[in-house]
């Protein structure tokens, strides 16, 4: 994930991704690697002298919402330079055109057109080079990350055809709730679009934003049935409300017997449940900081051990060493 803002996350990014990375870590089948990616950030505009708090914030976030360091690697990308050294070899077999297709840049470079830069129209290939650094067969990200996924697939076949089988293809892991909309119903969840509830919000700003959020209560007439399939606040209820009274309230929204403003008040509750135990980690470790310094600087050494390595195949792969033994 990008340090933006102060670094602190929404239940976009939550729902869409870091709970699966929370139970992925917990089960223990993947020997997972989370990061965060500060030279991806560095695409829009941004103040040098606040990135070490965005970064701190993120990571802070990541292991407030149950990333356990004894279970799973975290890092800061800028601490491994691997990623730039791998992103820029991936370049090479990367076509342009796969690159203009990209919706993010499209979206970015209207949000930002005072600062088209070229890392904002290579970003995807940095992303490859975060996931095929590592090897790694699973990327768990929301639904907006998946078409930077299949480019990186591609990018992996591509330099496995050029230059022999080097990485092995990532494939993207879903959440049941991979895109969540923002509070005004129309646009993705996004810090930068005003449109979210953070990770930190306290329980009084999370029920005045979900009072005032979009839900298809305005289109409907009066007596007409509810349409829980198309409503924010339903989705948000699947994954945060115990599984047998989300089907209850389908029913009593299609009948009309819930109405949006209970409907609400419900979400309300399941969410600061959801966000209490998550808040009360941040502050205990807001009062440890070194317990997330701590967890980065073994993470980094860890990280850099693997590039190292998969960097010295890449370079035997693509003929980069002179004192190689000839064949
Ligand atoms: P980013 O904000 O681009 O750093 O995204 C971090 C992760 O959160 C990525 O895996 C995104 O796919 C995911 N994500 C961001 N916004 C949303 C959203 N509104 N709904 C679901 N997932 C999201």
């Amino acid at each position: 994930m990008q340090p933006t803002g102060s670094g602190e996350l929404h239940i976009g990014n939550y729902l869409g991704a870091l709970k699966n990375w929370v139970s992925l870590s917990r089960e223990g089948t993947y020997d997972a690697l989370f990061c965060v990616v500060d030279a991806h950030a560095a695409t829009t505009e941004y103040r040098a002298a606040e990135m070490p708090t965005r970064i701190f914030g993120t990571a802070l976030s990541y292991m407030a919402a149950g990333l356990d360091p004894a279970q799973c690697t975290l890092f800061v990308q800028s601490d491994v330079p691997q990623h730039m050294e791998l992103a820029w070899y991936l370049s090479t077999v990367t076509p342009m055109g796969d690159l203009h297709r990209m919706t993010q840049f499209k979206e970015k470079s209207d949000e930002h057109k005072q600062n088209v830069n070229a890392g904002l129209f290579t970003y995807p290939i940095l992303m490859a080079a975060d996931i095929l650094l590592y090897r790694a067969t699973v990327v768990p990200v929301g639904n907006d990350q998946v078409q930077h996924l299949e480019l990186s697939r591609e990018i992996c076949r591509k330099f496995n055809a050029r230059f022999g089988d080097t990485f092995p293809e990532p494939k993207p892991k879903l959440t049941p709730t991979p895109r969540i909309m923002g509070l005004d119903g129309k646009r993705k969840m996004s810090k930068s679009l005003g449109n979210a509830i953070d990770l930190f919000d306290p329980p009084k700003v999370v029920e005045k934003k979900l009072k005032g959020a979009f839900t298809d209560e305005l289109k409907l007439q009066l007596g007409d049935p509810g349409r829980p399939e198309v409503c924010n606040i339903f989705t948000l209820h699947t994954a945060l409300t115990p599984e047998g009274e989300v089907k209850q309230i389908d029913a009593d929204c299609r009948s009309g017997a819930l109405g949006c403003g209970n409907c609400k008040k419900r979400l309300t509750e399941t969410m600061n449940a959801e966000l209490a135990p998550i808040q009360a980690r941040a502050a205990e470790l807001r009062a440890e900081p070194q317990r997330v310094l701590g967890a980065l600087e073994a993470g980094a050494e860890r990280a850099r051990s693997i590039a190292t390595r998969t960097m010295a195949d890449v370079r035997e792969a693509m003929g980069m060493n002179v004192r190689a033994p000839k064949s």
